[in-house]
């Protein structure tokens, strides 16, 4: 399915220019128009799905796979010495453009790019619980 209004959408079709690595019939990955470091990428399925909980199974695995060569890729031509994999889900989570993509940004030592979180705490018995009341949804 396409969406008229979405601008990821069009990117896919090529409707909309893209600095593109890889397309095939499924997924295009291009390099974000406003990256966080050299390099940073987007993975965007050409069907659409708003976020993951709308994402098949199926088109998620082909595009995990299609990461790996992706980051590789990434790796080998930036030269970069990590990378970090993001992927946001609703506005609430930072999610600015309501087409599923995932988000490969290299990383390098200093380079001040930051997406971390502050560590919380937890009691055993309580996410023992809670694991067990997810798993039901499973
Ligand atoms: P998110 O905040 O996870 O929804 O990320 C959306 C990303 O899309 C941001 O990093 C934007 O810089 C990027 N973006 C928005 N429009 C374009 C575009 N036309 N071409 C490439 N990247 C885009
Ligand atoms: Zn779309």
């Amino acid at each position: 399915m396409i969406k008229d209004d979405c601008i990821f959408c069009k990117i896919g079709k090529g409707e909309i220019p893209s600095a593109t690595i890889y397309e095939n019939s499924d997924f295009r990955v291009f390099l974000d128009v406003a990256p966080a470091n050299r390099g940073h990428a987007l993975i965007i399925p050409k069907d659409h799905a708003d976020n993951i909980f709308q994402l098949d199974g199926e088109t998620a695995g082909k595009l995990f796979s299609l990461a790996t060569v992706v980051a590789r890729a990434i790796k080998e031509e930036t030269g970069c010495e990590g990378m970090n994999i993001v992927q946001n889900n609703g506005a609430v989570a930072g999610q600015t453009v309501n087409h599923f993509h995932l988000h490969l940004i290299p990383r390098n030592e200093g380079d001040g790019v930051n997406v971390t979180w502050k560590p919380g705490e937890t009691e055993n018995n309580a996410q023992q619980e809670l694991a067990k009341a997810i798993r039901k949804h499973v």
